[in-house]
């Protein structure tokens, strides 16, 4: 099936000046390959700093790449796409982001009902009301954004996202503001908008039991990098690069609340290596128990597994010249 929305060996590289005004180059995102298909949530695991915002907001052409391709429904996107608009909406971390918090909850789905040429009578505000569990709806239709509760106001920004009929989602740690006692529910929501819109939903996040709970799918990023990923069961069960280990032994129990932990990887590795002069090699080896001499000075090759995983590791691979010839 052709993905709704793929990123295809996908490099992002910014030009910044460091702490001294020197001309750097940040490596954010480097060679990845990520597909979204339609009724599948995949989910985008890293700590700050690994890329997953920047590649995000790739998928959702917020800038250009440096070299790769994005494609909407196997077609390649150069540049502004009208598509682009009605087909990939982005949910933010923080869901003021995108309301206009003068207005009240109606006025700001009428205006993205109306951006897309969609009707936008009483009865279209209510239906998306509905949609993300918002009721009695005429009662909040009536109310500006600051008189909602965290949950309440992501819940607006999720139905304005809907409003334009989009087929991906893109949610940008959609529940890490929120209380813990509500970020079940609008996990909930994501997996039911998937179930019943059938959309393909990309859900980033730094807390691997919430990816776990909701998605298909899992990837995980370490320092521009993809380096893991495959069917959720398989990456959570069967974890095949140390980093993706850590992340699940770090993280609390899944079944006692998705999207609770506390945790940070930084805690109990250190920073995250630089993306203006990362380590040669496996990304990863600094902070590896596991590195070896290869891991300093080689880049680790891609594997594939039975199960449908894939990692990219020097513990899973050969090199050529270690095969002993027939
Ligand atoms: Fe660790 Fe080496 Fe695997 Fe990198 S390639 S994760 S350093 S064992």
């Amino acid at each position: 099936e052709t993905p709704i929305l793929a990123a295809e060996d996908v490099t992002k590289h910014f030009h910044a000046r460091d702490g001294v005004g020197r001309h750097v180059t940040v490596r954010a995102v480097e060679n990845i390959t990520l597909r979204l298909h339609r009724g599948r949530i995949a989910a985008l695991v890293g700590e700050s700093g690994s890329g997953k915002t920047t590649l995000a907001r790739l998928l959702a052409q917020f800038y250009p790449v440096t070299s790769g391709e994005i494609r909407l429904r196997g077609e390649p996107v150069t540049g502004p796409d009208k598509r682009f608009a009605g087909e990939v909406q982005l949910v933010f971390q923080d869901p003021f982001a995108s309301l206009n918090s003068l207005r009240r909850v109606e006025h700001n789905l009428r205006r993205a009902l109306r951006l897309h040429a969609h009707p936008a009578a009483d009865e279209d505000v209510r239906e998306l009301l509905g949609k993300v569990n918002l009721t009695p709806e005429a009662e909040f239709a009536r109310k500006l954004p600051h008189e909602l509760s965290g949950g309440q106001r992501q819940r607006v920004a999720i139905a304005r996202a809907l409003a334009v009929r989009p087929s991906v989602l893109l949610g940008d740690e959609p529940i890490s503001m929120l209380d813990v006692s509500i970020r079940l529910d609008v996990l909930n929501l994501l997996a039911r908008l998937r179930d019943e819109e059938g959309l393909a939903l990309l859900y980033i996040t730094h807390d691997i039991a919430s990816a776990r709970y909701l998605s298909d799918d899992i990837f995980v990023m370490y320092a521009g990098q993809m380096i893991e990923g495959g069917p959720a069961e398989s990456v959570i069960q069967r974890p095949k690069h140390p980093y993706t280990r850590l992340l699940i032994d770090s993280s609390p129990d899944p079944e006692r609340a998705a999207g609770s932990s506390a945790f940070t990887v930084g805690e109990k590795l250190g920073e995250p290596p630089s993306l203006v002069d990362p380590p040669p090699g496996c990304r990863f080896h600094p902070r590896c128990p596991f590195a070896k001499d290869e891991c300093r000075t080689e880049v680790p090759p891609r594997v594939e597994f039975p199960d449908g995983g894939w990692t990219t590791c020097w513990l899973h691979a050969t090199r050529p010249e270690d095969t002993p010839t027939p």
